[in-house]
């Protein structure tokens, strides 16, 4: 069950993830004060109860002075896996403000039988565990594309939320515009239309983004992932 909530405290919460909106939610609605930070990297953001504030803080220093200045009494990190700066800066902000802090984990995907993964520990070791010719299906935020650049010999298809600011470094690709789906059978059909070989992405856990382990399961093709840093 819950923690009960204390009306008068003000709780931030580091968010950009479908947990942290369902956070949000049940705190406002059990009458907390609550304010949710995102980092600002979509530019249309799901609607969220309570307040929101965009953008960086400036470092540990600036998320403790945040948290000094609007009297926060409680921080809850429910930002992605990967996002593992942010996390640090809580961590270091809280014990500098002395103001306890919560980071609820996300556990990651476990290994199914059927499920054919190439296991990798970096970006890179994913972009050289494709063979020549795969049509690979990169579930990677663009900030995290760059080391595919480096196989022309390889298709890429990329689904990004926002359209790229700048053109994508790949001599071979398709883009698409969209969010993961937690449906098995929609990223199959993804997968099929596209003639994918590989699906690369990152073990970020989480149901939101389980439909392509599983098509791929399916279809039985095999997944490189990115397994989380130690
Ligand atoms: P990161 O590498 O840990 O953070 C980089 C910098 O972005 C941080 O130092 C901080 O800047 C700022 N930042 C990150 N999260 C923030 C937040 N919730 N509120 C305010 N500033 C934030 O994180 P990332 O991998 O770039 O991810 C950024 C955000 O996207 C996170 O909120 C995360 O939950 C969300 N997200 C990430 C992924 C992913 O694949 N990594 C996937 C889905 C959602 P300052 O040092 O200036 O404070």
């Amino acid at each position: 069950m819950a923690a009960p909530v204390d009306r008068r405290e003000k709780i931030l919460i580091l968010g950009g993830t479908a947990e942290a909106a369902a956070i949000a939610r049940r705190l406002v609605a059990a009458g907390a004060d609550v304010v949710t930070s995102l980092a600002g990297r979509t530019s249309n953001p799901a609607p969220l109860p309570g307040h929101i504030r965009i953008g960086g803080f400036g470092g540990a220093e600036g998320l403790a002075r945040y948290i000094a200045e609007n009297g926060i009494a409680k921080v809850i990190d429910a930002t992605h896996p990967f996002a593992n700066r942010i996390s640090q800066n809580a961590r270091l902000a809280c014990a500098a403000t002395g103001i306890p802090l919560e980071q609820p984990e996300r556990p990651a995907w476990k290994k199914q039988p059927g499920d054919n993964w190439i296991e990798v520990q970096s970006l890179e070791e994913a972009a050289a565990a494709l063979p020549a010719g795969a049509r690979a299906f990169l579930a990677l935020g663009r900030q995290h594309l760059a080391a595919f650049e480096g196989r022309p010999d390889c298709h890429f298809v990329v689904r990004m939320v926002d359209p790229p600011e700048k053109p994508l470094g790949f001599a071979d690709c398709d883009l698409l515009l969209g969010k993961a789906s937690a449906d098995p059978e929609e990223e199959a059909n993804l997968f099929r239309l596209h003639r994918i070989t590989h699906v690369v992405c990152r073990n970020s856990g989480g149901e939101a983004g389980y439909g392509k382990i599983a098509a791929a399961r399916k279809l039985g093709l095999p997944v490189v992932m990115v397994g989380r840093a130690a």
